[in-house]
């Protein structure tokens, strides 16, 4: 589904992703880890077109969607974005948060996109909250409402940034647990996380990023059981 060749981003003098080359399949859940400072906030923001890039390609489904030609906003509908915290607009109702997407990019009509929106809504039990707006929610049932709106667009590509490190601890399953049930339906994800149970119980491949680049990539069992790279054992000896 995506392929990044030598993905590379400065600020000022400072380059902080060194040339990243990066495979995702169709149905797989690629656990991004590293350092703070590593890059890796860098690397998903990139990836939707939310970063530019100063070298590199990236592909989604074989089109090159780094060429400055292609409508941003289309491609931001193909590969679905969730940060750490301030998701929602604050303005709309969570009903509105999740079917805006899918009405002004993909001109779903109103009714239709609410029946659909309503649905996901339902799937994480917040129904009853659709006209409610965003700060009657909790922490972590909001980031639920934001994992859904990005995923009301149908994206081939999920990217999710940290989006439990900000949420308080009783408030962390809940928003893991649906990711795990969006995994195992074949979402393909890309998450950067520093929950490494979650990473292990539930990403097929763990790539480590440092110091932008990237230093170990590998089947998630292995990965964790049997790095290959000295890198990878110090900072697994670090966060474990
Ligand atoms: P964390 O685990 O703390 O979220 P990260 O791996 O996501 O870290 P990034 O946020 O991608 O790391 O940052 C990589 C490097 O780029 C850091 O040194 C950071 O200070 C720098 N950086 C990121 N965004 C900017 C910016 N807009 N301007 C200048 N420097 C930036
Ligand atoms: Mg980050």
């Amino acid at each position: 589904v995506l392929s990044l060749r030598g993905i590379r981003r400065s600020f000022g003098e400072v380059e902080v992703l060194h040339g990243i080359d990066l495979d995702i399949a169709a149905h797989e859940v690629v656990a991004l880890i590293g350092p703070s400072g590593s890059g890796k906030s860098t690397l998903l923001r990139a990836v939707n077109l939310t970063e530019p890039i100063d070298d590199g390609v990236v592909l989604l489904r074989g089109e090159d969607i780094s060429d400055p030609r292609v409508n941003v906003d289309r491609v931001r509908a193909r590969i679905g974005l969730v940060f750490q915290h301030y998701n929602l607009f604050p303005h709309l109702s969570v009903l509105d948060n999740v079917t805006l997407a899918s009405r002004v990019v993909h001109g779903l009509r109103r009714a239709e996109a609410e029946r659909r929106g309503l649905e996901l809504l339902d799937s994480i039990g917040l129904a009853d909250f659709a006209t409610s707006f965003p700060d009657r929610l909790s922490g972590g049932q909001q980031q639920r409402v934001a994992i859904m709106r990005a995923i009301a667009t149908n994206p081939e590509l999920l990217l999710l940034d940290e989006v439990t490190s900000a949420l308080d601890p009783e408030l962390v399953g809940e928003v893991l647990a649906l990711i795990r049930s969006l995994a195992e339906a074949g979402t393909t994800i890309l998450m950067a996380t520093h929950e490494m149970t979650f990473a292990r119980e539930v990403a097929d491949r763990v790539v480590l990023l440092d110091a932008g680049r990237v230093v170990e990539s590998g089947p998630a069992a292995q990965f964790f059981a049997n790095p290959r790279e000295e890198r990878t054992r110090a900072f697994l000896s670090r966060v474990a």
